[in-house]
């Protein structure tokens, strides 16, 4: 048996204090909670990925640059020889990694609400993390409250989703350059939801140091690989390499992501049909009483139920075997909101049948 007050005297207060990330079980249910392609490969196109795979090296360790997988990143995403990528375990790594390069009393600065993980990570950290709400009516950007942040906290990193997580909305673009440029740390544009989105700051990377832009494959289509990468000036790349672990881009991971993106016409198809779903769904959501759903450019939709209802009509939908996210215990901005991932049609029409039953209770 462990002593009294063991745990606490071995781990900081930080990490006693957080609650762990929690991911429902969704083993049976029509999974629309956790925005995932969720289309699979041909027969034909998985047999040419496991040609690629065949001759791996698991007795080696991989590549620690990851040096192909890299180039091809950069060339799929056009990102010219003066900048540099740093891959990750998940973009999630990438912004665990940038936070512990910080100072242990720096501060971070995002949204409210935004990604979890900025917030969670900065916790655990010790960092001083801090939320700026967005505006009720549209979820974008308040400007002045953004400017009043970075002025009184000065960030050494500003997070901002582009499209946001989980209102699924682009940010107002001069919004976002006023605060670049009135930033005296880095700005990160987290873009995992660029496939679904009209919009980047890619081709922005030249005109502010500050700036790095931040993505990754798992919405994409490839959630199972865990690979994310960010871009940047070399001089700022570089002090991320340091405290990267050697080989965190496992060669399975290195050749599969390589494989998908060299058929880069297996997600178009795929990418299509979720964007096409995403107007039939919202379309519908908006039709039902009492629902309002807000207009998305990712791959998922936020809607909101009626006040006070929010829990229970999550649980009658999952009575009904489909498996959405409830934001509405995030409070603020998120009561009585719940957010659904767009699936196949068929999962779709399952999720808006139970949706529709739910609200007749
Ligand atoms: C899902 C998500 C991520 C995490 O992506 P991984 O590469 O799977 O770790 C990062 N940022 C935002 C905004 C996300 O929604």
């Amino acid at each position: 048996m462990l002593e009294n007050n063991f745990i606490t005297h071995i781990f900081r207060p930080e990490v006693l204090a957080l609650s762990a990330y929690h991911v429902a079980n969704a083993a049976g249910f029509i999974k629309l909670d956790a925005m995932e392609n969720p289309y699979s490969w041909s027969e034909e196109i998985k047999q040419q990925w496991l040609a690629a795979l065949k001759d791996c090296a698991l007795n080696r360790y991989p590549d620690p640059e990851a040096r192909q997988l890299n180039a091809t990143i950069k060339r799929v995403n056009n990102i010219s020889d003066e900048f540099e990528v740093l891959l990750g375990n998940g973009s999630d790594e990438i912004i665990q990694l940038l936070l512990m390069a910080l100072p242990p009393t720096a501060s971070v600065l995002s949204t409210t609400p935004s990604f979890v993980m900025y917030k969670q990570i900065s916790d655990c950290l010790g960092l001083r993390y801090h939320g700026v709400p967005l505006l009720a009516d549209s979820f974008d950007l308040d400007l002045p409250a953004m400017l009043a942040a970075i002025n009184e906290h000065q960030p050494s990193v500003i997070f901002l989703a582009y499209p946001n997580n989980p209102t699924s909305t682009l940010f107002n673009d001069a919004a976002i350059i006023k605060i670049i440029e009135a930033a005296n740390g880095l700005v990160v544009i987290d873009e995992a939801y660029a496939p679904f989105a009209d919009a980047s700051f890619m081709n922005r990377l030249g005109q502010y140091d500050n700036l790095l832009v931040m993505r990754t494959v798992s919405k994409l289509g490839l959630a199972g690989l865990r690979l994310g990468y960010i871009a940047g000036l070399p001089a700022i790349i570089e002090q991320l390499h340091k405290i990267r672990l050697p080989y965190n881009i496992n060669v399975l991971t290195q050749v599969s992501v390589e494989f998908a993106l060299s058929n880069h016409e297996i997600f178009d198809q795929q990418t299509q049909a979720i964007c096409s779903e995403r107007a039939r769904v919202f379309q519908h959501l908006n039709e039902l009483d009492g629902i309002t759903a807000y207009a998305s450019a990712a791959n998922f939709i936020l809607f909101k139920t009626p006040k006070d209802q929010a829990t229970a009509i999550f649980l009658a939908i999952k009575q009904q075997g489909v498996l959405i996210k409830n934001m509405s215990p995030q409070a603020g901005l998120l009561t009585d909101c719940l957010r659904v991932t767009i699936g196949q049609p068929e999962e779709n029409t399952a999720f808006l049948a139970a949706l529709q039953k739910s609200l007749a209770l």
